[in-house]
């Protein structure tokens, strides 16, 4: 099989690989759609020889990337119990693996494992962006059958972090929350936060995302190129404020703002990733008594959650996508999606 490989400095190649056979605890997806994600993009540009992306240690030799995957499961291990997994079933993988035993592997958070060095599938093991992936079968969330094998890619990495970001600030129809950057995990944001009651200010400095941010429900948008985005979110509010703040963009001045533009008790959430950000302590967070939110995707629960929501709600998770490739086509796809002005893209396997 081929699988798209990230050779450093924005270097791609699509390499052979041999067709992965299960272990005994494993089972193989056959990939029908494999999601592009932020994430990747720090993976993508990293420099060459640089061992390790956003505080994930890399593996010796070529890895095949993309850790939004959505298949078909097409082959089982020997000791995988039959209400794991069964040939055929649609499945997505929260695509973590830790030691599988402490209470972070066991509450469904893989991901904050302390015990061992955790395999992020797409990342350190092998991912999406192939023909067939092997993970352990413990890491399949089963998906719904109204929802697409793309839609699926996307709750498995982008859209779930969205969905579990605003669970854990509690969003609601009281609030009005400002959500900086909008590309696929903050376009997502706005698009569950409309559908959970809140008031949405959506910022970005690309006018085309802020035209999709109104097309997906945002109430309001600002570009913060072209206007103050806290004299704006404070006019917008009345002077009050946002009840709550997101940044997406991972942009230290992004995320200065955010912080700047919450209201007194509010909250602000980080969840775009890499960089710093300097904050004068005293006026910006202990003079207004903030509540500062670190959150990093999902739990395998949370994950299933946001698929039912998605469902429920009505929520149209492919309309995120503006581009759908076949592997083939993986070196364009990237290029395109670095220029971080479109929406989604997806493989489609
Ligand atoms: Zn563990
Ligand atoms: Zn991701």
């Amino acid at each position: 099989m081929r699988g798209v490989v990230f050779t450093g400095e924005r270097g791609l190649e699509l390499m052979d690989f041999p067709d992965p056979t299960p272990d005994a605890h494993d089972v193989v997806i056959e990939m029908k759609a494999s999601g592009m994600c932020g994430t990747d993009l720090h993976q993508y540009r990293r420099p060459k020889g640089q061992t390790a992306v956003a505080g994930i240690q890399a593996k010796e030799g070529p890895v095949i990337v993309g850790h939004e995957p959505c298949g078909v499961v097409v082959a089982i291990g020997t000791a995988v119990d039959a209400r794991e997994a069964r040939i055929g079933q649609r499945v997505m993988v929260h695509h973590y693996q830790g030691c599988t035993q402490c209470n972070q592997c066991r509450s469904g958070w893989q991901q904050l494992c302390q015990e061992v060095p955790v395999k992020v599938y797409g990342n350190n093991e092998h991912g999406g962006h192939t023909k067939y992936l092997k993970v352990p079968a413990n890491t399949l969330v089963p998906l719904p059958d109204e929802l697409s094998f793309s839609a699926g890619a996307a709750i498995a990495c982008g859209s779930g972090t969205a969905y579990s970001a605003l669970r854990r600030i509690g969003v609601s129809g009281n609030d009005t929350l400002a959500i900086f950057g909008q590309g696929p995990v903050g376009l997502a944001a706005t698009q569950y936060a409309k559908a959970m009651g809140a008031k949405v200010i959506a910022l970005d400095i690309s006018q085309p995302r802020l035209e999709r941010a109104k097309a997906f429900g945002a109430d309001e948008v600002v570009n913060p190129g072209s206007t103050d985005p806290v004299a704006a979110i404070k006019e917008l509010t009345h002077g009050r404020f946002a009840d709550l703040t997101l940044d997406t963009s991972g942009n230290p001045e992004a995320r200065l703002n955010a912080i700047r533009s919450v209201k007194v008790w509010g909250t602000m959430c980080f969840v775009g990733e890499g960089g710093e950000v300097h904050i004068d302590v005293s006026p910006l967070l202990l003079r207004r008594q903030l509540t500062l939110v670190a959150s990093w995707t999902f739990s395998n629960v949370i994950q299933a959650d946001c698929a039912r929501f998605s469902v429920e709600r009505g929520i149209d998770v492919d309309k995120l996508f503006t581009h759908r490739w076949n592997i083939e086509q993986a070196d364009e796809a990237y290029k395109v999606f670095d220029k971080q002005v479109d929406g989604k893209g997806v493989f489609l396997i």
